[in-house]
């Protein structure tokens, strides 16, 4: 089948919204929309709602769904991607488990689907056509609500025996750390998310420690980008739990690079993009500071990602891309 006038139709679904996009094979996003999910997390009534989505953004691009090769999906998932079941998707499916989804989503479309997990697409995605592109050993880690990671070796995508490499956000920080959503403690993700962030700000202000964060808050919950907006004017307490996050990514990455001596590592997800500025030198330093002289770190480098929300995207269009054509 050529690529004449053909696109992909690519959806990264989240937590609370999805993104979609129409890419065509240079990897240019032709249409987008953003839209918030229901509470309602039935799997057949959201790839319902997909399909009827992609339908009217491509009428509304002027571009012909015939046209389309195949769907593709991103999301935060334990899956079997080969065969497209989601064994497990708290935050996308709710209680469900065991959801043949590429299946669903390709019934409910018409075209083949296929489904990738967010950081394995946002990895992809950057390989393509971000600060990966050209890398033979390339890891990308996501920080937003949750942490994980996308490995590409010698080009390739590592999964490992059952599919589960990249877990990088329940590998262990600190033994005596607050407890993760896995169960466990001192997992990065209890540590350096999004909700972790906030919750180690909401803890010096029940300690009584004065900050303009509470101002800032007003009535809501304390958030990361708040304690980014507080560090940013100098607030001790808000650069004191940017420090604390600083360090434990830098741990993280320190592994990351003892394992695998990645070219580069690309950082994403709503945590880097919120707070680039005020993390990344910081973080740059400390992975030199921790690796020590075993190994030549300086060679890693560490980048932000060039794509921002678009890298999942651009990675199951890639990857559409190679299985349908
Ligand atoms: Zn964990």
């Amino acid at each position: 089948m050529s690529a004449e006038g053909r696109y992909a139709a690519c959806c990264d679904v989240g937590g609370t919204k999805a993104l979609l996009g129409l890419v065509d094979v240079d990897g240019q996003v032709l249409a987008r929309e953003r839209y918030l999910l229901g509470e309602q997390r039935d799997p057949q009534d959201m790839v319902e709602e997909l399909a009827h989505r992609f339908r009217a953004l491509a009428t509304g691009a002027g571009l012909d769904w015939h046209k389309v090769l195949g769907v593709g999906c991103s999301a935060a998932v334990m899956a079997d991607i080969e065969r497209g079941i989601i064994f497990s998707a708290p935050n996308m499916l709710g209680s469900h488990r065991d959801v043949p989804f590429r299946q669903l989503l390709s019934d409910a479309t018409g075209r083949p689907a296929l489904i990738e997990m967010d950081a394995y697409a946002a990895a992809l995605g950057e390989a393509w056509k971000g600060v990966g592109a050209g890398v033979d050993y390339f890891v990308y880690v996501v920080v937003g609500t949750g942490v994980g990671a996308g490995i590409l070796m010698e080009g390739r995508v590592y999964r490992g025996w059952r599919g589960t490499a990249g877990e990088f956000g329940h590998a262990t920080i600190d033994p005596n750390g607050p407890q993760c959503n896995c169960g466990r403690y001192g997992c990065l993700e209890a540590l350096a998310s999004g909700p972790a962030i906030a919750l180690r700000a909401e803890g010096a202000l029940v300690q009584g420690r004065q900050t303009v964060m509470s101002a800032m808050a007003g009535d809501a919950a304390i958030t990361a980008e708040v304690v980014f907006q507080a560090a940013r004017q100098g607030d001790e307490v808000a650069l004191d739990v940017v420090r604390q996050t600083v360090e434990y990514l830098g741990i993280g990455l320190v592994n990351l690079i003892h394992i695998l001596n990645p070219q580069v590592i690309g950082l994403g997800g709503g945590i880097i993009l919120g707070g680039s500025d005020l993390l990344l030198d910081p973080l740059r330093r400390e992975v030199v500071r921790r690796c020590g002289s075993w190994v030549d770190v300086r060679g890693t480098r560490i980048l932000a990602t060039s794509l921002g929300e678009d890298a999942a995207l651009l990675g199951v269009a890639r990857r559409v891309w190679e299985e349908f054509v």
